[in-house]
């Protein structure tokens, strides 16, 4: 994946993020002319019989790799994962008498509750901000409502680097989750859920898709009058064609389904290569402790992205620059918690992250 030649470096981005290198090089082969339809896959209708074919296909993969049940529906949208802070809220909480309540672990949390406010009430079930949002709660930490419109929760807080182990149990409300940051990392018991959306630019492939996954009863209570875009009765009824969908972005994700499976041996398996891969760079933290300092609480450390500072937080800056010049880009934690993050979602690497293990021990070793 280090490819000199191709001038490729080992890319930490939290999002958009580093895509598997078989699927863009068959991006590439495939873009003037897609196998069968004699033009770009960026040129042709979205109601091509080709377009058909990849959208059915797409979604044929996906419900194979996370075994998601016939009652639920899959929705390919646009608007990111933002759009669904809102959705969420219009669709099931508007016109509501009972309060949606939210477990808030993080950034991404406390965004999507500012959406909700503006539809309904919400009730904050769980806030870890005070702590300085370094974990999630334990089950006996949360008193949610049975009769909640649902319970909303962050499975991966992108900036935080904070992952819940597993679902919060609701007693009965529907549970909906942003997903965006662990989607398609692991296996995920759908059954449980209400509704679960994300984002496509991390594991799932281009930014400019967001896909969320339905229970068929959520969309009876959707109130009537909502505008079609926003309605995801409609979006549904019309098999997200009620306009343009994200054409590319489908395709590239299809390609990645299709590597997931191929090559990657579906989500067991890679959950497995994820959690090995993580832990490589938690070693760092707890054999360096003092020199870095994870962000996250052992047991609500992400897969994902791994969060920490280093003690003497002048060396950061030097850490990243040093980094950068080894070809370890995009490490820089958000400008709102600072620090380091490395995101190594699916398409990054063993190699790649044991090359930036190495790298944090022996810059260690040169500088304290
Ligand atoms: N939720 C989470 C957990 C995220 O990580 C992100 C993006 N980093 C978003 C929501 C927002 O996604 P988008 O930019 O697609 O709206």
């Amino acid at each position: 994946m280090h490819d000199k030649a191709l001038e490729r470096v080992y890319n930490f981005s939290p999002g958009p993020a580093a895509l598997p290198l078989p699927v863009l090089r068959e991006i590439q082969r495939d873009l003037l002319s897609y196998p069968g339809a004699g033009a770009s896959v960026l040129e042709i209708s979205h109601r091509s019989g080709t377009m058909d074919e990849i959208l059915a296909e797409a979604e044929e993969n996906l419900r194979r790799l996370l075994s998601i049940p016939a009652d639920y529906r899959v929705l390919f949208m646009q608007g990111g994962a933002r759009l669904q802070f809102s959705m969420i809220a219009m669709n099931l909480l508007r016109g509501r008498q009972s309060a949606a309540q939210y477990i808030l672990t993080g950034s991404w949390g406390k965004k999507a509750i500012v959406e909700a406010r503006r539809e309904g009430e919400v009730d904050l079930a769980w806030i870890g901000e005070e702590e300085g949002f370094r974990r999630v709660p334990t089950g006996s930490e949360l008193s949610l409502d049975p009769g909640a419109a649902y319970v909303y929760f962050t499975s991966n807080e992108t900036i935080q680097g904070v992952q819940w182990s597993q679902e919060p149990e609701t007693g009965g409300a529907p549970l909906v989750c942003d997903a965006s940051s662990d989607f398609l990392s692991r296996p995920i018991p759908i059954e449980r859920y209400g509704l679960l959306f994300a984002c496509a630019q991390k594991n799932a492939g281009a930014a400019g898709l967001t896909l969320a996954i339905v229970h068929e009863s959520l969309l009876e209570q959707v109130p009537a009058d909502l505008h079609g875009m926003l309605d995801y009765r409609q979006i549904a009824a019309q098999k997200s064609l009620l306009n343009t969908p994200p054409v590319f972005a489908i395709y590239v994700f299809l390609l990645i389904t299709r590597w997931l499976e191929k090559e990657m041996g579906g989500l067991e398996a890679l959950a497995e290569h994820n959690r090995a891969k993580a832990q490589r760079l938690y070693d760092v933290l707890d054999q360096e402790g003092g020199f870095y300092e994870g962000h996250a609480e052992p047991e609500s450390r992400s897969q994902m992205n791994v969060t920490f500072r280093l003690g003497a937080r002048e060396l950061e800056k030097t850490f990243l620059e040093e980094g950068q010049r080894r070809g370890f880009t995009q490490l820089r934690g958000h400008r709102s918690v600072g620090g380091i993050r490395a995101s190594v979602y699916n398409a990054m690497p063993l190699e790649g992250v044991e090359a930036l293990q190495h790298f944090m021990i022996e810059f260690r070793k040169r500088h304290s």
